[in-house]
């Protein structure tokens, strides 16, 4: 029978096991693990990201705080800011949510977070780490992505995985992740992208298919094989449609995959919930368990 990989359902279960051992750090050394958001400008998407960000850490009984920064805010002010979150004891974890304006450098302020508060997982030496299998904070949609399985008791060694979309944020580090030695790795991935030739041909071979591209309805049912598992990253807004849609023909797909996770209520919920766990992980990091 197909399965719908409900998301947003295993996002409650993973946060009230979050909230436990938020609560169990609090006791035990007498503050909140918190993360701080920074935002620079009004991109109405940034804002609405980082309120759901913060409600969740509220849910969780985690501290946030948010910086809004001006559109016009200079890369010397911003560094500065990062600098003293960095040197703040009681922010656990550090979000500077990107896009930034034009006039930042964003790599460079990406790497300026402090390596032990890099909850996002952008940072060299998070990528670094995972690249060379330690990972340390895995970037938030890869981890929701290969939760999705595990929790969902998916087989993820020696299947075939075929990603498609090579982004910093989801792609690379998915295959990254499901490519590590040991458990829950050992996939084999291929990943896809634009460029790509045929790429019909490629998803038609995986036992897993994830697709992270931003084009509404692309993964169609003739592109994968029956029994296939779907994940859906995308996060698409399409006009008559009040709720996002996927990069996945979800009514097509469903007919024929095995599992497929439904958007919205799959993949998103799950993002927020690495969020929380990495940001725990880097209370403990910091100060001990
Ligand atoms: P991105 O940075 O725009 O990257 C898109 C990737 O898809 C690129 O590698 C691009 O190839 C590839 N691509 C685009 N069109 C393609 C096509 N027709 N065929 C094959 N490959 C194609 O996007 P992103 O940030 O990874 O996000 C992807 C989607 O996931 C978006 O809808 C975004 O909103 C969503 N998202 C959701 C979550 C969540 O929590 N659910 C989190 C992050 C992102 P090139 O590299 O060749 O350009």
């Amino acid at each position: 029978m197909m399965q719908i990989l409900d998301g947003k359902a295993l996002a409650q279960t993973m946060q009230a096991e979050i909230a436990v051992r938020v609560a169990d750090f609090t006791a035990k050394h007498g503050y909140r693990p918190g993360l701080a958001a920074v935002i620079v400008g009004d991109n109405p998407g940034s804002q609405v990201y980082v309120r759901n960000k913060r409600k969740a850490c509220e849910t969780v009984g985690m501290e946030s705080w948010l910086h809004q920064l001006p559109t016009d805010t200079t890369q010397e002010n911003l560094l500065k800011l990062i600098e003293e979150l960095n040197c703040d004891a009681h922010v656990s974890g550090i979000l500077v949510q990107l896009p930034l304006p034009k006039q930042i450098d964003e790599p460079a302020i990406v790497a300026a977070v402090a390596p032990l508060k890099d909850v996002d997982g952008f940072g060299p030496e998070s990528l670094g780490l995972l690249m060379s299998g330690q990972p340390r904070f895995v970037p938030c949609t890869p981890a929701g992505v290969q939760q999705i399985l595990i929790r969902n008791n998916i087989r993820i060694e020696g299947q075939h995985v075929v990603i498609v979309g090579r982004s910093n944020i989801v792609g690379k580090p998915l295959a990254m992740l499901l490519l590590q030695k040991g458990e829950p790795g050992n996939a084999t991935v291929t990943v896809c992208h634009s460029k790509s030739r045929d790429i019909a041909a490629i998803t038609r071979q995986a036992d897993i298919v994830v697709v992270a591209i931003g084009q509404a309805f692309f993964l169609k049912k003739d592109m994968i094989r029956p029994g296939a598992v779907v994940v859906d990253v995308g996060i698409n807004r399409v006009p008559d449609r009040k709720q996002p849609v996927g990069d996945v023909d979800f009514d097509g797909v469903k007919e024929i995959a095995s599992a497929i996770t439904p958007v919205p209520g799959g993949v998103g919920p799950m993002t927020i919930t690495m969020l929380l766990h990495n940001t725990l992980q880097a209370a403990i990091l910091q100060h001990g368990k």
